[in-house]
């Protein structure tokens, strides 16, 4: 196994990322993992998390949503570390809204994050993807296959992300790099808890029942496919979307 890969994450701070950030820096891996300075997470206590593999992981300020702070995110990892092997296009809004009352700047925040903020984090690195590169951006079910009232901007920015992993992967192929989507379902992390904008402890625990599996996921059980996905076993496996939902949308 490769111990020197060096992935990029974004919203490494909590759920998913900060599952993934673990389990990369558990491997060895560098990993540079962005924080949004305008949320609560505190870098300092996702930092704690990792315990002894601590070192492996450089702390920078992301903000996907601005092209000059993903541009400055990409330039930093690179003087760091001379290379990219791994991104993890992992952040992401979600707010909750009434389609009559969503405002057009409502709706523009949500695709300038969710989806272009892929687009921004895929672009600025590929010029410094080595031989191998795995990229991952995350969708959700409610991008595709899952219908969910008052969030129709997230849903399609969402929708548009595989779009984004196929086109990459058939561009960067003779570059011998994958793209892949990874696309989750109810796994409670700090955005699927928010009562406001999405489901809340309550409403996650009356969804668990409809699961086949019988409980929402771990964020660890979706770094679990990421992790997989950008390693060298999944070299043949590229312009994919792979749901992880305990078998919610197959019912
Ligand atoms: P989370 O809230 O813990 O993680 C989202 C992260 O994105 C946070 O760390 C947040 O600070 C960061 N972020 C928000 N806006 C940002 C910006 N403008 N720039 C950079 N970072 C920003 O929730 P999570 O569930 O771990 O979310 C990870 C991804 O999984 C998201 O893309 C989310 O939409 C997706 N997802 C989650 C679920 C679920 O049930 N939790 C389901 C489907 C998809």
């Amino acid at each position: 196994m490769n111990n020197e890969k060096v992935a990029l994450i974004s919203g490494a701070a909590s759920g998913i990322g900060l599952a993934l950030t673990q389990l990369y820096c558990a491997k060895g891996y560098k990993v540079v993992a962005g924080f949004y300075d305008k949320d609560p997470h505190d870098p300092e206590a996702a930092a704690a998390t990792l315990g002894e593999f601590s070192n492996n992981a450089t702390w920078l300020p992301l903000d996907v949503g601005s092209k000059e702070s993903v541009k400055e995110f990409i330039n930093e990892a690179v003087s760091s570390f001379g290379k990219i092997d791994i991104v993890v296009a992992n952040a992401g809004l979600l707010r909750s809204s009434p389609l009559a009352d969503m405002s057009d700047e409502q709706w523009y925040e949500m695709i300038d994050v969710d989806l272009t903020g892929v687009f921004r984090l895929f672009r600025d690195s590929t010029q410094h993807l080595s031989d191998g590169a795995s990229l991952v951006a995350i969708s959700s079910i409610a991008g595709g296959v899952y219908g969910w009232g008052d969030h129709v901007h997230y849903a399609s920015a969402k929708a548009g992300v595989p779009g984004i992993c196929r086109s990459v992967a058939v561009e960067l192929a003779h570059r011998n790099i994958r793209c892949n989507a990874v696309i989750p379902g109810l796994i409670e992390t700090p955005q699927s808890l928010d009562k406001k904008n999405s489901l809340g402890p309550e409403g996650l625990a009356k969804a668990a029942k409809s699961i086949p599996l019988g409980r929402v996921g771990k964020p660890s059980e979706v770094a679990n496919l990421i992790d997989f996905l950008t390693s060298d076993n999944a070299s043949y496996i590229t312009g994919q979307s792979f749901i992880v939902d305990g078998g919610l949308t197959v019912k």
